[in-house]
């Protein structure tokens, strides 16, 4: 257990020793906010500077929502995300979640409040009510041992000052790895993953609230829309996406 615990946080230690120079080029930081990067690194992340409104994919700026979006609408609202889901913004987040290398938390959960605070205020909406952190089975969390969308949420709720509850979604069923599956074949491969916890408990935090849900990427949309559609079934009155990266290649 220790030994477990000494490796999954050697890389901690070594960076912390090296005076928390920039992770990707070992440049001063010397950053207000304590972020891990370089401002040079910083400047070269791949960014989203315009994205769909409601499911975060780039697009240009003459445009509020992407054509998928206004053709066939997803159940959530909003998709608040910072960055593409391209180096080396996916490898680290690979790192985070399947090395447990969490010590780049703080800075990211701190670059999504900021834009969360943006994107709220800019389109003049009220913050959410609710944060929930889209759930992992419980054989995957045994394995994994930490949910990397809570880990955030917790950020996100210290931040933001939005209350975070993790006892409302949960996985019901393990599936498949996403990586790799269509949005079709990723539907199918959902159906049924999804449950509340507790029907009657959970009618009372949901209805009429602004939720929002919180996952580390995005890739096709398809859990976040079925929990999305979950809960507005439930009577949520919006469901808005916050997410560190969105992919942008299209999977077919
Ligand atoms: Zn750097
Ligand atoms: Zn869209």
């Amino acid at each position: 257990m220790l030994k477990e615990f000494f490796f999954k946080h050697l890389n901690l230690y070594s960076w912390l020793k090296k005076n928390q120079s920039c992770l990707l080029c070992e440049g001063e930081t010397n950053h207000l906010r304590g972020w891990i990067f370089c401002s040079h690194c910083l400047a070269d992340l791949p960014w989203l500077p315009h994205t769909c409104l409601q499911c975060g994919i780039d697009i240009t700026q003459a445009y509020q929502k992407c054509g998928t979006c206004l053709s066939q609408p997803p159940y959530f609202d909003h998709t608040v995300t910072i960055f593409a889901y391209a180096r080396p913004i996916s490898q680290m987040l690979i790192q985070y979640k399947y090395h447990g290398h969490l010590y780049y938390l703080p800075t990211f959960s701190d670059m999504l409040a900021l834009k969360i605070m943006t994107h709220y205020k800019k389109n003049h909406r009220p913050l959410p009510d609710l944060i929930l952190p889209v759930p992992l089975s419980i054989s995957r969390l045994k394995h994994r041992g930490f949910n990397q969308s809570l880990e955030v949420s917790k950020s996100l709720s210290r931040a933001l000052g939005v209350p975070y509850d993790e006892n409302v979604l949960v996985r019901t069923r393990d599936t498949r790895m996403q990586a790799g599956l269509s949005l079709k074949q990723r539907r199918a491969n959902l159906k049924g993953a999804f449950n509340f916890k507790s029907a009657n408990k959970i009618y009372r935090l949901v209805k009429n609230k602004r939720i929002a849900l919180v996952d580390d990427v995005l890739t096709t949309g398809a859990t976040l829309d079925i929990l999305a559609k979950l809960l507005k079934e439930a009577g949520a009155r919006s469901v808005d996406n916050w997410v560190l990266a969105r992919t942008l290649a299209t999977i077919s």
